[in-house]
């Protein structure tokens, strides 16, 4: 009994000492140029992961793919999948601390049997880490059903995180194998997101669902109308990807850069959807040149921040709120775990209430009473994550490598990018983690090649 209390003291501290640790190394890591009022690395979260390696096959072809030309050679090994995420998440949960959000990223996730599906996601959370599956979304609810509930019918998964990839450069979706546009695609967002609210009311099984979308010349101009549509199909996030020059060769169709797709022009679209300037500096993940994030909600039609740029109360919120609760770990947490440590913390700090309630009612103010009564808010948040190219990425690394800074302007940004990289993934065979970039950039065809021979397709046999 008195060790049990013991361990709900230890796990309801307010701020995890191992957490800390990891934040102040990956801030101390961060090139100065990040380090901004608004940055989230190094003092709330230390990251954004993702796997690799693990089933690295699709079963859709889009243009560009980011998977290197050997990927659909690799057969789908479920016992490969849970091996490599475990030695994986192992090295993130040690390097990047006990808390984290993951992604299960290679080919296409549902490929793989629902019951290896299930024990991956389990081992991620076991290191901590909160799993996120990434679809193309052309799934059938049976498969959904049976990675909740197993093979006995009973509930094995109370919460799920998807992110479906949708767009009209993505070819064999069935019904729609060749989109004419992205409004076409409507349909197959919605019945996607329809399904996890079926699996809510049936089996009491929660979940976050993210979209995301390439954007090239030839869908920029309609992201006003995919926001507009998609942000009121239970999406929380819509998350916005200029394409870059990576992955296969033979899938780059046309040209991916110019001003109508650079950052700027993407994030313009976005705010023509929403209807409103989205401050991506309020908070900032990693470097804005990778990343731009605005959180907030939706009260009916009308999208509102958590925290207004031009309100200096708030940015004083949104420091204080730096401060107090850095360390915390809210990504991963429990729910319960999370409540407990937030109560000791505010009767630790009650000047924290006091911030918390003048930030509340402020809002409440912005947004209207009036609305609040009307409408459910419902959090969405906004993301422009941009890839580099891996013509790009290639030398900078190699310099990087060599523990060398670049004079040219070009190859610097491209290292200061990656030394403040959100997202990243584990090489347990060396111990070290690399950008996203790299890793599709630079390491995949390697790693493809390799587990070529590893897990070779079946071969058919003839007569
Ligand atoms: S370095 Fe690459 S993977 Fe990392 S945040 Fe920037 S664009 Fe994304």
């Amino acid at each position: 009994m008195l060790s049990r209390l013991r361990d709900l003291e230890r796990r309801t501290r307010p701020r995890d000492p191992a957490f800390a640790a990891a934040l102040a190394r990956r801030w101390a890591g961060l090139p100065d140029v990040v380090k901004t009022p608004g940055q989230v690395l190094g003092r709330f979260a230390a990251g954004c992961e993702g796997t690799h390696g693990v089933f690295p096959a699709c079963n859709l072809a889009c243009t560009p793919c980011y998977h290197s030309r050997d990927a659909n050679r690799v057969r789908v090994d479920g016992a490969h999948t849970r091996e490599q995420v475990e030695a994986q998440m192992a090295l993130l949960e040690r390097e990047r601390g006990p808390r984290a959000h993951a992604q299960l990223i290679g080919g296409e996730v549902t490929l793989l049997p629902p019951d290896d599906h299930a024990a991956t996601l389990l081992i991620m959370r076991r290191h901590g880490r909160e799993p996120m599956s990434m679809t193309h979304g052309d799934v059938d609810e049976e498969y959904l059903e049976r990675l909740v509930l197993g093979p006995d019918g009973r509930r094995r998964l109370r919460r799920v995180s998807f992110a479906a990839h949708f767009d009209m450069m993505m070819f064999g979706r069935r019904g729609i194998p060749r989109p004419p546009d992205e409004a076409a695609l409507h349909p197959y967002r919605r019945r996607f997101a329809e399904m996890f609210a079926r699996l809510r009311r049936r089996h009491g099984v929660r979940s976050f669902l993210a979209h995301n979308m390439t954007v090239t010349p030839a869908n920029v101009e309609q992201i006003p109308e995919v926001v507009r549509e998609v942000a009121r199909m239970g999406y929380g996030m819509l998350s916005f990807q200029p394409a870059a020059y990576v992955g296969d060769e033979r899938r780059w169709r046309e040209s991916y850069r110019g001003g109508d797709v650079g950052p700027d022009a993407v994030w313009a679209q976005i705010e023509r959807g929403v209807g409103r300037p989205l401050d991506h500096h309020v908070f900032e993940n990693g470097d804005v040149r990778c990343n731009r994030t605005a959180y907030g909600f939706y009260l009916g039609e009308r999208w509102h921040p958590f925290l207004d740029g031009d309100d200096a109360r708030d940015l004083a919120t949104r420091d204080a709120f730096f401060r107090h609760l850095s360390g915390v770990g809210f990504g991963g947490t429990p729910p319960a775990v999370l409540a407990a440590k937030l109560v000791r913390l505010a009767v630790g700090r009650p000047r924290v209430v006091g911030i918390a309630l003048a930030w509340l009612v402020r809002t409440v103010r912005r947004v209207g009473v009036g609305a609040l009564l009307r409408h459910r808010p419902r959090p969405v948040t906004f993301v422009m994550h941009q890839f580099m190219d891996a013509a790009d990425v290639a030398p900078a690394w190699d310099l990087v490598q060599r523990g060398i800074t670049s004079d040219d302007p070009g190859v610097r940004a491209t290292q200061e990018r990656l030394a403040a990289c959100h997202y990243a993934m584990a090489h347990p065979e060396d111990g070290t983690l690399v950008p996203a970039c790299v890793q599709h950039g630079v390491l995949d065809p390697a790693e493809n090649a390799q587990l070529k021979v590893l897990l070779p397709m079946p071969s058919v046999r003839r007569g």
